[in-house]
């Protein structure tokens, strides 16, 4: 690499490097600029008179481990015209700035990888204030870039937990709103309620584009998707549909083993076509002799079969069958689960159409948690919400 090129690379494209020092972990590089002249901003003259000059100290991006800070000796001139002194900025560093923008970019990613904004406040050796204040400015510029995309084909909706309210002390939610299509997150809400959801959202263009929408059995998020997406289908997910039955096994093998034989619950909760033929042979004599537990059991199985089903035809034909056998139960819990298939019943077929889950979804709420983790909590959504979007993208 010639001279010339070197210093293009080190320093910012109108500096010439005049001296470099080595201290213990940093490299100072003495500089000035290169312009003759300036334009006034006041009467727009050309000025070439150099008043007299000033010294600046600007912190760079680390090169070789080593933190890197140019002094840099800018030239204040006087205008001919207007009589005024004008101080030159120099490109790559904006105005009232300390830190180029080459180390806000470099900003970014470090605080994106490092365990904590404290590690990355040594390693980049700058006050608290700085890296904050750049650092989430960083991220809302990487937002603005992707703001405007349209509504894509396919997106998903679920929530988590987020704070506890200071006031109420309840738990705070926090609704994502996933992309299937680029699979990224498309935009976060701080509540749960269809009203604030549609005012959150309503910036993004193209509601029209959606057609298939994956979530759980939310009621609330259904009425939502229903009144603000005109064209889109309603995927109940499938693990969600799944583990309904699994609840209340759950509930009555309790009641009927007080110990609470975990490793049964295995082989209850279990596809019956995983398991050996014997084993499970001799697993449905012994649930024989209690008739609840081994009624909720076929009906887990069916819910297992019904997903197995290929088309949508047989799938519907299942369901109803199930929904059938489920209006002569006795117990309680299975009559409150007929009562939800038979809502849900539309919105659980769709998945056989579509084959679409809210797996991504889920995997995108365990993201978010280590978000939370990792910073110790959030007390401002807004800052969790860019980092969010910039984690999930
Ligand atoms: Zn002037």
């Amino acid at each position: 690499m010639s001279e010339t090129n070197l210093t293009k690379f080190l320093l910012l494209p109108k500096l010439e490097l005049i001296d470099f020092k080595y201290k213990s972990n940093l490299t100072l590089y003495q500089c000035k600029t290169t312009s003759k002249s300036l334009w006034c901003h006041h009467c727009g003259l050309e000025c070439f008179t150099v008043h007299d000059r000033r010294v600046v100290k600007i912190k760079d991006a680390p090169h070789a481990i080593k933190q890197k800070v140019l002094i840099i000796t800018k030239k204040r001139f006087r205008c001919s015209g207007c009589k005024k002194v004008i101080t030159e900025n120099v490109d790559g560093i904006s105005k009232y700035a300390r830190i180029t923008e080459r180390l806000q970019r470099h900003l970014l990613y470090i605080c994106h990888n490092f365990a904590n904004m404290k590690s990355a406040r040594k390693h980049l050796n700058l006050g608290n204030k700085t890296i904050y204040q750049r650092h989430y400015k960083q991220l809302d510029l990487e937002w603005r870039k992707r703001k405007n995309d349209p509504w894509p084909k396919n997106i998903g909706i679920d929530e988590h937990s987020f704070c506890k309210n200071k006031k109420y002390g309840r738990r705070e939610f926090v609704s994502v709103v996933v992309d299937h299509n680029s699979k990224r997150v498309r935009e976060l809400a701080p509540c749960r309620d269809s009203l604030t959801l549609k005012q959150v959202l309503s910036y993004i263009p193209g509601r029209e584009n959606v057609q298939n929408i994956t979530m759980d059995l939310s009621p609330t998020y259904r009425s939502f998707a229903q009144s603000f997406f005109p064209n889109a289908k309603i995927v109940a997910d499938k693990f969600h549909v799944i583990r309904l039955p699994n609840r209340i096994l759950d509930i009555y093998r309790n009641k009927i083993f007080k110990n609470k034989k975990l490793k049964l619950r295995k082989i209850l909760l279990m596809d019956s076509t995983k398991m050996e033929y014997w084993k499970k042979k001799e697993f449905w004599r012994e649930l024989e002799n209690y008739p609840q537990l081994n009624e909720i059991y076929w009906i887990k199985e069916a819910v297992h079969r019904l997903y197995r089903c290929r088309s949508y035809k047989k799938a519907k034909r299942s369901l109803i069958n199930l929904t059938d056998h489920l209006a002569l139960t006795t117990i309680d819990e299975l009559k409150s689960l007929r009562k939800t298939l038979m809502k849900w019943s539309e919105e659980i077929l769709n998945y056989f159409k579509t084959r679409l889950t809210n797996a991504r979804t889920e995997g995108f709420n365990t993201v978010c948690k280590q978000v939370q983790r990792r910073a110790y909590g959030y007390s401002s959504f807004y800052n969790y919400r860019l980092k969010v979007l910039y984690a999930c993208s």
